[in-house]
C-alpha cells in the first residue's frame, strides 16, 4: 500500500465491522499468521479481531485517527476478511461495504477518481470545469464519470457509532 493510499487517511471499516475468521488463521501450529493475542474467541470455529465484537467496534491493531491518519499494525499478518475487503473503485468497481463504513464515520463515499494519482486527479477535475478540455475528455473517454466531493477528514467524531450487531460481518 502506497503512502498516499486513501485507506491510510480513513480506517473506517476497521472501526465499524466485526472482523471474524476461521480460528486456524490465528494458530501458528497450522501456519496461521494473525497474532492470537490480538484476537478473541467468537465460537468453536471462529475468532474475531479484539475490539471488533462490540457496540463501538475498533480493531486493536488499528493505530491513528479515523478519517485522518491510520495504519494497521499487523498489515502483513492481517486476517483474510481484511485482505479481501474492497476499497471502492480500486479495481474499478463500487464497494457498498466501504461506502457504509465511511458514511458511518461522517466521511464522504469515495468517488471513482479517488484512486487516480494526484496529477491525474487535477487533470480530471479541470476537465469537469473547462468546457473545451471537457469536450476532449468526452471524446476520448465516452464513459467518464461525474466528479463528486473530495475526501475530507471529519472535524467531529461520528454522531452515531455503528452497532456491530447490525452491521455486516467481515465473513
Ligand atoms: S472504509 Fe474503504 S477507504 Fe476506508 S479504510 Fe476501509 S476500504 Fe479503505
Ligand atoms: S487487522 Fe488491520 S486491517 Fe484488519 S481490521 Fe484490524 S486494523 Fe483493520
Amino acid at each position: 500500500m502506497s503512502a498516499e493510499h486513501v485507506c491510510l487517511r480513513c480506517g473506517a471499516c476497521c472501526a465499524y465491522y466485526r472482523v471474524s475468521f476461521y480460528w486456524a488463521e490465528a494458530d501458528p501450529a497450522v501456519e496461521g499468521t494473525v497474532p492470537i493475542a490480538l484476537t478473541e474467541k467468537l465460537n468453536d470455529l471462529r475468532r474475531v479481531m479484539a475490539g471488533t465484537n462490540g457496540k463501538s467496534p475498533r480493531c486493536v491493531a488499528l493505530e491513528g485517527q479515523i478519517g485522518s491518519c491510520v495504519h494497521c499494525t499487523i498489515y502483513a499478518e492481517r486476517p483474510s476478511p481484511c485482505q479481501e475487503f474492497r476499497v471502492a473503485w480500486e479495481d474499478g468497481l463500487p464497494s457498498p461495504e466501504c461506502d457504509k463504513a465511511r458514511l458511518a464515520w461522517g466521511l464522504p463515499v469515495l468517488q471513482p477518481f479517488a484512486m487516480l494519482p494526484p496529477e491525474q486527479i487535477i487533470e480530471y477535475r479541470l476537465a469537469q470545469v473547462d468546457p473545451i478540455a471537457n469536450l476532449t475528455v468526452r471524446r476520448s473517454q465516452p464513459d467518464d464519470v461525474t466528479a463528486g466531493q473530495e475526501i475530507e477528514a471529519p472535524e467531529q467524531p461520528p454522531a452515531k457509532e455503528a452497532d456491530a450487531g447490525e452491521s455486516t460481518t467481515y465473513t
